[in-house]
């Protein structure tokens, strides 16, 4: 099966722009946000513009599409208005994905700001039990996105994300997202082979391969173990083309998509060689066996 590959897409003019631009750079997976994500709220998806995308993405390439929460959402603010207004517009974006159809919506679990992480891990699994109950029979699923650990953010290891889940009541609605530059950061080493395989088995003890529904393709400007959070071309970075040969040819990650958060212009070019050059990493197999 010929892995989805794509980038995170841009919305300008509207979301079934970004259909348009995913298909002319031939992706077959992409990311948007439902709206602008410096924002809490937008005005609602009007019926037209979802009927516009949803027909647009059935003539495409496209077979997966996610969605990438607001920035401004933190699932475990210490701030009583901040934790309300974060889970209002969770919710909300939850019920966009659903009116587009969109199976994940990825997000950082939170920045505890100094709560400390076994209390925001609970905040977190109880702003998703809100937002849960409040978005009843959803198909979307809440998408955890693995994090560098960059200033209180908590998701920088996996036992974190296991324990979020484990706390929320329906698992069903549960998704992981891996960031390779963040877990990086994080400092699980993915650039050598043997470490690499570690860290999926790990991934896998601890959460399960079954919950991992998407990754972010993205090399990482700053050194293993970091905690920073800065995303470089495929390449260019400390992972390396030796991090993501790993990845591209991982048969266990072979179904999960792939899409790219790299540095882009307005026409994302740049995504276009970065997936040429994940493609030129994976091997081939029958070429080999002959
Ligand atoms: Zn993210
Ligand atoms: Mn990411
Ligand atoms: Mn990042």
């Amino acid at each position: 099966m010929e892995q989805l590959l794509g980038a995170h897409t841009s919305i300008s003019g509207g979301v079934s722009n970004a259909v348009d631009l995913a298909e002319k750079l031939n992706f077959t997976a992409m990311q948007i946000f439902t709206k602008n994500n410096n924002r809490w709220f937008a005005k609602p998806l009007d019926e037209k513009e979802i009927g516009t995308y949803i027909s647009k993405l059935n003539s495409s390439h496209i077979k997966i599409v996610v969605a990438h929460d607001s920035y401004l959402i933190n699932l475990c603010s210490k701030d009583l208005d901040m934790l309300n207004k974060s889970r209002e517009s969770f919710i909300d974006e939850l019920h966009r994905c659903e009116l587009l159809g969109i199976p994940h919506l990825n997000f950082h679990p939170g920045a505890h700001l100094g709560q400390g992480e076994e209390d925001g891990i609970k905040l977190i699994a109880e702003s998703l039990n809100i937002a849960h109950l409040k978005t009843p029979g959803y198909n979307v699923t809440s998408m955890l996105e693995t994090t560098a650990g960059q200033g209180s953010a908590i998701g920088y290891k996996f036992e974190h994300l296991r324990k979020i889940i484990d706390l929320v009541d329906d698992k069903k609605r549960m998704s992981v997202c891996i960031d390779t530059a963040h877990i990086f950061a994080a400092g699980y080493d993915i650039k050598n082979t043997t470490a690499y395989r570690k860290v999926i088995n790990d991934f896998d003890s601890i959460i399960g391969l079954d919950k991992l529904k998407c990754m972010h393709m993205n090399d990482s400007k700053k050194p293993l173990g970091s905690k920073v959070d800065r995303h470089e071309h495929i390449g260019k970075g400390f992972i390396g083309l030796e991090g993501f040969t790993n990845i591209m040819n991982d048969k266990k990650l072979n179904p999960v998509p792939k899409v790219l958060e790299t540095p882009k212009g307005k026409d994302q070019l740049e995504d276009l060689e970065n997936i040429k050059t994940l493609k030129s990493l994976i091997r081939n197999s029958k070429l080999k066996s002959s």
